[in-house]
């Protein structure tokens, strides 16, 4: 394998489904501490290649490197969900009949690790966690109102505050703006590029008013591989990437 410094690093990836490759020879490298976008067509592999990186899918052929661990490909998914990859899929899941701020308290007392329950044993370091976990979700105001009558936008960020309790050091994120108000796009746009600072997040993301709001690197994904990388405006200049979104 290669040196490499990156937080995840997928080489050659390819996943097929009778005989069709989802996945062909994908490599992509996420840095520590990075926010990026992955854009691309239906069908261009996007829920694929999370779920190869999560360990939903084995590939065929390739390697997922992560951390400096082994090669995530031989491990199950609760295997990496322990070393630290957390997922927010499209639709929200919290508990409904359970106040915001219980759904944290769950989250950190549902750690991935031992470790991470003897850091947050105490009752008062948890409470702070918590009221910073509902500022950095802005729903700080919401702590004591059921889950299920938040708005569905409230409702995702609710998610994501659950998974950041799980001190992932990787978050993916599905399609976080699918469904939501332009207030609430808007919102969750801010609200991610906060936890970026000092998280990494991999955002899968269909509305390009939505990437190009978060403002970060994006790989375009096409037939499986990748097609174009770098800031939004110039791979949306790149007239491969017009071909493929508007050319057909
Ligand atoms: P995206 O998320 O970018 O829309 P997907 O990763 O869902 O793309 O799909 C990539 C391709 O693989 C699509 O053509 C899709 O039909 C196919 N595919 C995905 N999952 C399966 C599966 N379980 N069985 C068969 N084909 C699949």
């Amino acid at each position: 394998g290669q040196l490499t410094t990156s937080l995840l690093y997928l080489d050659g990836v390819s996943v097929s489904f009778d005989g069709f490759k989802a996945l062909n020879e994908l490599s992509l490298e996420i840095a520590h501490g990075e926010m990026r976008a992955i854009i691309g067509p239906n069908g261009a592999g996007k829920t694929t290649m999370m779920d190869v990186i999560t360990g939903k899918t084995r590939p065929d052929e390739g390697s997922v490197l992560f951390d400096g661990s082994a090669d995530l490909t031989a491990l199950d998914e609760a295997a990496i969900a322990e070393l630290g990859i957390g997922r927010k899929f499209q639709r929200p899941t919290v508990f409904e009949g359970h106040t915001v701020e219980d759904n944290l308290a769950l989250a950190l007392r549902a750690p991935r690790t031992v470790f991470a329950t003897l850091l947050h044993r105490t009752r008062t370091a948890e409470r702070e966690r918590i009221d910073t976990l509902l500022e950095t979700i802005r729903l700080t105001d919401k702590r004591g109102e059921r889950a299920a009558n938040l708005s569905h936008g409230q409702k995702q960020w609710l998610e994501i505050g659950m998974l950041l309790a799980q001190e992932p050091k990787l978050l993916l994120v599905d399609e976080p703006a699918a469904g939501m108000t332009d207030a609430e796009t808007e919102q969750t746009a801010i609200l991610l590029k906060d936890i970026a600072r000092t998280q990494s997040v991999v955002v899968v993301e269909h509305d390009m008013v939505f990437v190009r709001a978060l403002g970060v690197k994006v790989t375009v994904l096409h037939e499986g591989s990748v097609l174009a990388e770098g800031m939004l405006d110039h791979v949306s200049a790149d007239p491969r990437v017009i071909e493929v979104y508007l050319g057909r």
